[in-house]
């Protein structure tokens, strides 16, 4: 009999924690999808979760990801969850099935544009800077209701919902507020603008359950399943 190896351990745990998150709060476990933030983690890594059965891995720089994604062998699924530079757009655009920090009207043009010149549609989360922190990217809630006119005019920007960043708190309890404005705003969003956004993607390591019970759809974990980064 062999020992599973930790890296397994690790995922299997996480999973069914989101599990009793969902099922905690009457959702479906099969509603949330797991993104394993494989930043400044290496190939091996990865490959490691793979053994365990994750296909859906998530980038924060785009240099780092293209080096990586082909070293890492079968049919994975690559997000983009940092903030996307305008001069990394081409380069970025055909290598990631959705990305999640399009924080920007000026950025979601320019991927539009890109786009279209090089026959892609992306599939794209607009990011809400939900605590309104002067660190953090993303449209205030506002600012995004200002500008869903024109991000939904886009033809070839596929809008699939919302992200945020919930605060560094030393309780998670003390996200929720954070987490709730995000579906509070996609709520809105949706009845005003007639626009479908199903996806929300909050929830890190630290918080994922609140964020789970308070509707996300897909968490982004990082160091709950690598263990701590390399600094
Ligand atoms: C690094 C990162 C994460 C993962 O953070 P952990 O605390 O390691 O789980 C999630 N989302 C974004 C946008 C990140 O940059």
């Amino acid at each position: 009999m062999t020992h599973s190896s930790e890296p397994v351990d690790r995922l299997e745990k996480i999973l069914s924690r989101m599990e009793v998150a969902a099922t905690r709060s009457g959702r479906e476990p099969g509603e949330v999808t797991l993104v394993a933030v494989s930043k400044k983690y290496s190939p091996e890594d990865v490959c490691a979760l793979v053994e365990g059965g994750q296909r859906i891995f998530g980038e924060s720089r785009v240099q780092e990801a293209l080096s990586k994604i082909p070293l890492c062998p079968g049919r994975l699924e690559w997000h983009f969850i940092g903030h996307l530079q305008k001069n990394k757009i081409r380069k970025a655009i055909g290598s990631f099935a959705l990305f999640h920090g399009v924080d920007s009207l000026d950025l979601a043009r320019d991927i539009d544009r890109i786009a279209e010149e090089e026959g892609q549609r992306p599939k794209v989360l607009l990011e809400v800077n939900t605590s309104g922190e002067s660190s953090k990217f993303g449209f205030s809630p506002e600012a995004l209701e200002a500008g869903m006119e024109e991000l939904l005019a886009f033809n070839r920007l596929e809008i699939r919902g919302l992200m945020t960043m919930a605060p560094a708190v030393p309780d998670p309890e003390l996200a929720r507020p954070f987490f709730a404005l995000l579906r509070q705003t996609r709520d809105h969003l949706e009845s005003r603008f007639g626009a479908g956004l199903p996806e929300l993607s909050m929830g890190m390591s630290g918080d994922f359950a609140v964020a789970i019970e308070e509707g996300s759809t897909m968490v982004r974990i990082g160091t709950a399943l690598f263990g701590d980064r390399a600094a």
